[in-house]
């Protein structure tokens, strides 16, 4: 049997791999595959599959032999294609080796440079390369990161022997070293290597090469990694695939640059090519924000030196853009991006590097951007006729639109509040908070309920907590792409980079700027839209939506199945979630408004009274407030359904428990405190969530039922003789039996009807339940014969299913995702296999006995993503979800019909199939031309069965058509080769 293949080759003459194929490449390798099946200029390389990172961890870290096998056949071909050869003393070929999961982590796994340099092939290099000076500074370079990454010797020793040599020959910055001071540093680099290690630094190239790659796999597991994994939700069992590349050099003097650019700017989202790049140097070196990068474009380049107060003759001098340095390239590079951003119909983040005037393409990925870039590119790219609707719609994730909603500064406070300085506005959005310099104290203030700004010189991957933690993130150093501004961005967090005006001392724990002098624990504003950095607390409020976000909103809800609504419970929450576009009213908790003001006395009144008599008429006094509440809230909807619930917590919840409020209601009672403690005490529960509330209530005091029921229709005769709709769904809580529910119908239905007759007007309304008790939802055909309608109380029925207390499980809940017992918080996301079966069976047999039922759902889950598309696929009608989180659920809603559209999955599914059968084919092909045309004759007649078996639907057709081109447009390209 042929060995498992793990190792695929990419280069100019065409690769083995291609974009689809992250799962195996990463994204990185994937996409070097497919640059280089695209004809674009890449440095050749291989790259080891994820699932050898899978082996290796099974594995107890080792390789199965056929590993060492395929690499040296890969290295070779690599050799082959570069003329250069791994190790070589006359010519040395070098590599670089590089992390790529299949979703993009920037920083978060490991890298080596200049990998194959010792002191022999660096004779090599200065033969071919006539540049000792640079070929002393790789192999230094190549020392520390090897060093630092693969033999884990701490950064830092290596840069204190570089400051040492500095002072020592009074050197200002790096580039000043002559080639005696880096031999210098490398003698002094194999003391640290000896010291630390007590180890040789190796010299073997192959042992560097292996060295390397069992360091990037093992990366995948380091403490930043994981962090970031859970943070966006990626599986540990995906694992790394580790790209070995023939090394170009963008620091081998003036003819030489490197950079990083997106084709849109990642963020506002604006039509322009947007990046920096550094003339003479190496990648790292851009993104380490060390080096004030230059802008890419002569207009990027004015716009940046406005922003500086530079002058346009200090700008053209000695920052000129890469378009005026080296125009040719330049226009190399926009044809390059320009192709990239056509072939991925998305905006691209890319990594370059001009050696000798030639120019090479190391990296394209799909670009971090902001929620707000994010909205605008997808619009644009639906007009420019790039993208259709809905890919547009699931370009943005849920999360972006929850980042839309993040706060802004309120004018008028910003205006009183004190510039300090400007600085770059890298990541929109704005932060106020209390100083704290490293990313330890910023987790640390943050778990005591702080709220603080991390500023930094510059961040580092190992800060991600502190960001993760801190409400906007301040450094002194570094542009728009570096590390701070791309994470950040990626997290939706403001941050404000490159502040060269501040002096930030970390040690000392102090920013100076003129006389001001700040320290640890004083209160700083940044906003990330404009990089202004203020002075003191300065107050936020929720931005307005643009016109291309409504648009994507408007195209979201032509697509989605589901309706939103809300849960509200004030007329103020009704009038927000309207304007964020809810549907009606969810869940209207009337028990909230039993709180303000005086309302709470009447309600204790009722609560504690004797008899029905003092109970109705401690309800007397209510029913006013509840009236006035129902009707502004039912004006507010006009003629949205609004559904309200009735009283549904533990009665001991309204009870004073302070000596002072006892009293008061002695007094307002005319009776002793003992009494009230004693009342206070016959109510105690051991356990109130499963104790005396919900429909149990109404049924123990019908009185509250009728009380509540009374001031719904009231207000709602009330406003339809206004002429105003309204559409009121009264619901009854925690029903676990029928019986329980015909006992309310009746007392709502007679009270209603008795309303009507006063008011002599009749007004539709709806009697339905919460299906939140488990016993409700096996039994909802019975229920359903009797209730208008269900909405699923997912919180209770999540608390009640997997028997895990609302309130208390927080003790346990996140040890048990720590351990993999549990994936998520089910009281976040739904269980779908435990809860959710209640759900599906209550849905199924509901609408069995009652085919018209509406069917929803009003516990948290109604605004979670995850949950939303499960809710969906049950065919329930509607989610509520609180106001902010209304758009949210709109475009969950959208994705979850997309996503769950038949169609576009056979589509999918096609292009899938057609592109595996092309990298297959091309492997066979490779090897056999006859059992590669053999592959295309079966795959052909595959597809004309596929064709006759759909040839009925219209939609389907359009599927098979999309799918056919594909594989038309391989069949011409094998064709042609
Ligand atoms: C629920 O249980 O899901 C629900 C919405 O009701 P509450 O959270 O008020 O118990
Ligand atoms: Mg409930």
């Amino acid at each position: 049997m042929a060995a498992k293949k793990f190792v695929y080759f990419f280069g100019p003459e065409g690769s083995e791999g291609n974009a689809s194929m992250k799962n195996i490449l990463g994204g990185k390798g994937a996409n070097l595959a497919e640059m280089c099946n695209m004809e674009i200029p890449v440095p050749a390389g291989f790259t080891i599959a994820t699932d050898m990172c899978t082996v290796y961890y099974k594995n107890d870290r080792n390789y199965p032999p056929e590993l060492a096998e395929q690499v040296d056949e890969n290295l070779k071909k690599v050799e082959e294609v570069m003329g250069k050869k791994f190790g070589d003393p006359e010519n040395p070929l070098l590599l670089s080796v590089r992390s790529g999961a299949r979703a993009s982590m920037p920083g978060m796994m490991d890298t080596i440079l200049n990998l194959g340099l010792n002191e022999n092939t660096l004779q090599g290099l200065i033969k071919t390369e006539s540049d000792t000076r640079f070929a002393w500074d790789s192999l230094r370079r190549f020392m520390q990161m090897y060093g630092n990454v693969v033999m884990g010797i701490k950064g830092e020793h290596f840069e204190h022997a570089i400051s040492s040599l500095k002072d020592k020959y009074g050197i200002k910055n790096d580039l000043e070293m002559t080639v005696e001071n880096l031999k210098e540093l490398v003698e002094s680099y194999k003391k640290i290597v000896k010291e630390q290690t007590c180890k040789e630094f190796p010299t073997d190239p192959k042992e560097q090469l292996w060295g390397a790659i069992d360091a990037v796999f093992g990366s995948w597991m380091n403490e930043r990694a994981i962090v970031y994994r859970k943070m966006n939700g990626f599986s540990d069992d995906w694992g790394t695939a580790v790209n070995v590349q023939a090394m170009v050099f963008g620091n081998m003097g003036n003819d030489c640059a490197t950079g990083v650019a997106f084709t849109r700017n990642p963020a506002t989202g604006e039509h322009i090519f947007f990046g920096e790049y550094l003339i003479n140097a190496q990648g790292e070196d851009v993104v380490a924000g060390i080096r004030t990068p230059q802008q890419i474009t002569l207009a990027g380049s004015k716009k940046w030196a406005a922003e500086h107060n530079v002058s346009e003759e200090e700008r053209a001098s000695k920052y000129p853009s890469l378009e005026e340095y080296m125009p040719e390239v330049y226009e190399n590079l926009c044809n390059i991006y320009k192709k990239l951003e056509l072939h991925y119909r998305d905006m691209q983040d890319i990594e370059f590097t001009i050696e000798n005037r030639k120019l090479w393409m190391l990296q394209t990925r799909n670009g971090k951007r902001t929620a707000a870039a994010a909205v605008k590119i997808a619009v644009d790219m639906v007009n420019e006729g790039l993208i259709e609707t809905d890919d547009a719609l699931l370009r943005v994730t849920p999360d972006q639109i929850d980042q839309l909603l993040h706060p802004q500064f309120v004018k008028e406070s910003k205006k009183n509040a004190k510039l300090i300085t400007k600085g770059l506005p890298a990541s929109p959005g704005a932060g106020t908070g209390q100083i704290v310099f490293n990313a330890e104290d910023a987790a640390a203030w943050k778990a005591n309920g702080l709220e603080t700004i991390l500023v930094r010189l510059e961040t580092s991957p190992e800060d991600i907590t502190g960001m993760v933690a801190a409400n906007g993130i301040l450094t002194g150093r570094g542009g728009m792409t570096s590390h701070a501004a791309v994470v950040a961005r990626g997290m939706g967090k403001c941050c404000v980079s490159g502040c060269g005006g501040l002096n930030i001392n970390v040690d000392e724990k102090t920013i100076k700027t003129g006389d001001l002098v700040l320290k640890e624990g004083d209160w700083i504003s940044i906003d990330g839209s404009t990089g202004e950095v203020l002075l003191g607390k300065v107050a936020t409020e929720t931005p307005q939506f643009n016109d291309e976000f409504e648009k994507l909103m408007n195209w979201a809800d032509n697509r989605r199945a589901l309706k939103i609504r809300t849960n509200a419970d004030t007329p103020r929450d009704a009038s927000t979630a309207r304007r964020f576009g809810a549907q009606g009213i969810g869940l209207c908790r009337t028990e909230h408004m039993f709180f303000e003001g005086d309302r709470i006395k009447a309600v204790r009144e009722m609560i504690l009274a004797d008899d029905l008599e003092g109970r109705k008429a401690a309800l007397a006094k209510l029913i006013g407030h509840q009236r006035g509440d129902f009707y502004a809230i039912l004006k507010e909807m006009q003629g949205l359904p609004v559904t309200i619930r009735l009283l549904d917590p533990p009665l001991h919840e309204f009870l004073p428990s302070e000596p002072q409020q006892i009293k008061e209601m002695a007094e307002i009672m005319g009776c002793s405190e003992e009494k009230i403690n004693d009342k206070i005490k016959a109510l105690h529960e051991i356990n109130p969530m499963l104790g005396l509330r919900g429909c149990r209530l109404g049924i123990t005091r019908p009185e509250i039922t009728e009380m509540q029921t009374r001031a719904i229709i009231e207000a709602a005769c009330e406003l339809t003789k206004e002429g105003i709709k309204v559409f009121p769904e009264i619901m009854v809580p925690l029903v676990g039996n029928v019986q329980e529910f015909k006992y309310q119908e009746k007392i709502i239905r007679e009270t209603a009807a008795k309303v009507f007759e006063e008011k002599g007007i009749n007004v539709e309304f709806l009697v339905g339940t919460m299906i939140e008790v488990p016993r409700g939802a096996l039994t909802a055909d019975e229920i359903a014969e009797h209730a208008e309608f269900f909405s699923f109380g997912t919180n209770d029925l999540t608390q009640m299913c997997l028997g895990y207390s609302r309130d208390d499980a927080n003790k346990f809940i996140y040890d048990y995702i720590d351990k993999g017992i549990l994936e998520k918080n089910p009281f976040r996301s739904i269980d779908q296999t435990g809860v959710g079966q209640l759900v599906e069976i209550a849905a199924r047999r509901g609408k069995k006995a009652r085919p018209n039922i509406k069917l929803g759902v009003c516990g948290e889950h109604g605004g979670d993503p995850a949950s939303i598309d499960f809710f969906h696929r049950c065919g329930l009608q509607y989610v509520s979800c609180s106001p902010y989180r209304v758009p949210i659920a709109r475009l969950a809603a959208a994705q979850a019909a997309i996503n769950n559209d038949v169609v576009r999955q056979i589509k999918q599914t096609a292009e899938d199939a057609y592109s595996k059968a092309e990298s297959t084919a091309k492997d066979v092909y490779a090897k056999a031309g006859t059992v590669a045309k053999d592959a295309y004759s079966k795959a052909e007649s595959g597809l004309k069965n596929l064709k006759e078996t759909l040839e009925n639907s219209e939609e389907l057709k359009k599927g098979v058509e999309g799918a056919k081109k594909i594989f038309n447009d391989i069949k011409d390209k094998f064709k042609k080769d």
